[in-house]
């Protein structure tokens, strides 16, 4: 996969592919990334991108030409058919569901707006906006940079184990199950006997009703939306009845 990022701010950008499984993502030949500079597709000797809106009004914004101009060498780089991304708080939520669409694409030109935002006129050029969520950021930077982690760690053969990232959080509807490591007592707490036990069968029955009662106890709008099987639904009322003096998180 190879993704470009159009911004203000490249040396910031690229930070993300810096470190941990981007970084790796990257090394691997998986990823293909690079931070391409508004700035360079300035028409003025002052390198500028942005001017007053028309109807007056506070704040700068984005002129269309640059960003043209920046998308259309983008494509060059990487290919016509890659899918032009706004970040943008009027997008659709990112989630792990649009991540996991989004990895099988050949590429991706991730827009960061920054003052008021871009000129509408740019909007045509435009696949998919994109949000992080309901709040506004001062760039899509940072947004972008959430994208690319998230979709780096799906690419195929990056995680250590292939299956890794279909047992984490939201892959299944629910999310993930508890998870321990050494020493196998501390401060008095032990880990779970069925984790110790080397059967793999109840361990990942175990698993399951863990997550079931996570994902019920903490997201109880992900189990209202799935549509859980007999075992599922025994599972957790398991769950419950082990956990009966627990609440709601959200109702803490
Ligand atoms: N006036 C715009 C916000 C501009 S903020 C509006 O209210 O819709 C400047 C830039 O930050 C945006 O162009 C966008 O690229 C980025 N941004 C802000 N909030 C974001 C969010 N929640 N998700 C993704 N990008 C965001």
């Amino acid at each position: 996969m190879k993704i470009e990022v159009l911004t203000l701010f490249p040396e910031f950008a690229e930070q993300v592919v810096k470190v941990g499984i981007p970084r790796k993502a990257v090394e691997s030949g998986a990823l293909s990334f690079h931070a391409r500079d508004l700035r360079d597709y300035s028409d003025g000797a002052d390198r500028r991108v942005d001017d007053r809106p028309y109807g007056g009004g506070p704040g700068m914004v984005m002129e269309p030409g640059p960003l043209s101009d920046a998308i259309a060498a983008a494509k060059t780089a990487i290919g016509a058919g890659a899918k032009v991304i706004a970040m943008s708080p009027q997008g659709v939520p990112m989630s792990q569901a649009l991540m996991k669409q989004l990895s099988a694409e050949p590429g991706l030109i991730l827009i960061c707006g920054r003052y008021e935002g871009l000129d509408e006129r740019v909007t045509p050029q435009i696949d998919l906006e994109v949000s992080l969520g309901d709040f506004v950021l001062s760039g899509g930077e940072l947004a972008a940079m959430v994208l690319v982690d998230a979709v780096a760690r799906l690419l195929p053969g990056v995680l250590g184990h292939e299956g890794s990232a279909d047992a984490d959080s939201f892959s299944a509807g629910l999310l993930d199950h508890p998870h321990y490591t050494r020493p196998p007592l501390w401060r008095e707490a032990p880990v779970p006997d069925v984790l110790l036990s080397g059967d793999h069968a109840k361990i990942a029955r175990w698993r399951l009703k863990q997550a079931l009662g996570a994902t019920f106890l903490k997201r109880p709008d992900l189990i209202e939306k799935l549509d859980l099987s007999r075992t599922h639904a025994e599972l957790l009322r398991e769950f419950l009845s082990e956990h009966s003096g627990e609440k709601n998180q959200a109702s803490k």
